[in-house]
Parts: structure tokens; C-alpha cells; sequence
């Protein structure tokens, strides 16, 4: 199991100077600052921005899985009473890919109208008719309606057997969700490709 971190909590804030100052999570040298460090500090704003490359190098030298990925910026515009928090939480995401038990390459399989096959040595699952004796090629070997795999050339409808050369493998990645939380107003969770907006 891998988890990534793609963004960091950023506390914009004015100093008694007048003067517009920010906090980051991550340091650039890529530590982390913890949001209770600076909990008497009222942000007038809060970002939750993507990483840099530089920035995620710097963590990953920390053992920080930070990963830069071109992500949208949210802002949140503060009000002086206004209760903030900004924390992770972890989702877990499955997909899968696919093992070439002939030469042992794995790769991910994402025409899903085509059956997998090997890149490196064209390996494919192979498919033989018990009825009338013959070895299906794959571009012949369809899937009907109701999901069954028949022999082209039997007129009474037969089951092809499979013999299995590549394995589907079940991959697990864990993925952080960013969570800003405005007490009695509003939770939103920030995902790569979603963002959930609760009012409380
Ligand atoms: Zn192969
Ligand atoms: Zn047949």
C-alpha cells in the first residue's frame, strides 16, 4: 500500500505591521510544520495548494511521500471569528494490472475492449474449443451479452476454455484527503478529482 501527499495547508495572515505573511506546512527544506505550532495565529485566509517539484524532492529526502501534481488552488477567505482547522484523512482507491507469467512483465491493461496483452513478449491468455478441437485466436473470441465466451465455429453454442497466461492483480493505493474544517460552518474534503462540501 502507497499513499501520496499532493497538497499542503498554506495560512495567510497580517501581521501587527500591517504586513502579509504566510505559514506553509512544509517548510522548503520539505519539513513539517504541525497546525497546533502556530494555533494562536488567526489566518484571514487559508490555501490548500499543490506542491512544487522542488518542494516535493525536499520532503521526499524526510521520508514525506510528496508528489507534485497540477492541481487547482482553494482558497478560503477567513472571518475573524471564524474557527479553523485543516487536517488528512485517507481514502483507500483500488485498481489493478496485469502479470505476463511468460516473462514476468507487469503492466497496466487499459483498453477494455481488447483482451490483455504482453508489451514485452505478446503473451495472451489462449482459448481452445473442447468441442470441435480448435485453438480460438483472441481478436475472434467475443464476449456475447450475457457475458459468455463461445466458439466461433461450433453452430451450437459452446464455452471456450481459457487458459490463463496473464494474472489480474488487485492494486491498493491509499489516498489522502485533505479536510478544512470552519467550526458550525462548513467541512470540505478535497480529492484529486472531487471536492465534498458538508455544512455543519
Ligand atoms: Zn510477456
Ligand atoms: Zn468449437
Amino acid at each position: 500500500m502507497s499513499s501520496i501527499i499532493e497538497y499542503q495547508w498554506i495560512k495567510v495572515y497580517i501581521d501587527q505591521d500591517g504586513i502579509e505573511k504566510f505559514i506553509p506546512q512544509f517548510r522548503s527544506d520539505g519539513t513539517q510544520q504541525f497546525w497546533h505550532d502556530t494555533a494562536e495565529i488567526h489566518p484571514t485566509k487559508l490555501l490548500i495548494a499543490p506542491i512544487s517539484i522542488e518542494l516535493a524532492n525536499r520532503m521526499q529526502e524526510h521520508k514525506i511521500p510528496g508528489v507534485a501534481i497540477p492541481l487547482p488552488v482553494y482558497s478560503f477567505l477567513l472571518k475573524s471569528d471564524d474557527i479553523v482547522s485543516a487536517y488528512w484523512d485517507n481514502a483507500i482507491e483500488t485498481s489493478s494490472h496485469y502479470f505476463c507469467t511468460t516473462c514476468n512483465t507487469s503492466w497496466k491493461h487499459l483498453d477494455s475492449t481488447k483482451w490483455a496483452k504482453c508489451p514485452q513478449c505478446g503473451e495472451m491468455d489462449a482459448w481452445t474449443c473442447l468441442r470441435c478441437g480448435r485453438t480460438i485466436e483472441n481478436t475472434k473470441v467475443i464476449r456475447n451479452q450475457r457475458g459468455e465466451v463461445n466458439c466461433p465455429h461450433c453452430e451450437i453454442p459452446y464455452g471456450l476454455t481459457r487458459e490463463r497466461r496473464l494474472e489480474r492483480i488487485q492494486d491498493i493505493i491509499e489516498n489522502t484527503d485533505y479536510v478544512v474544517e470552519v467550526a458550525n460552518k462548513f467541512k470540505i474534503t478535497i480529492r484529486q478529482n472531487s471536492v465534498d462540501v458538508i455544512s455543519l
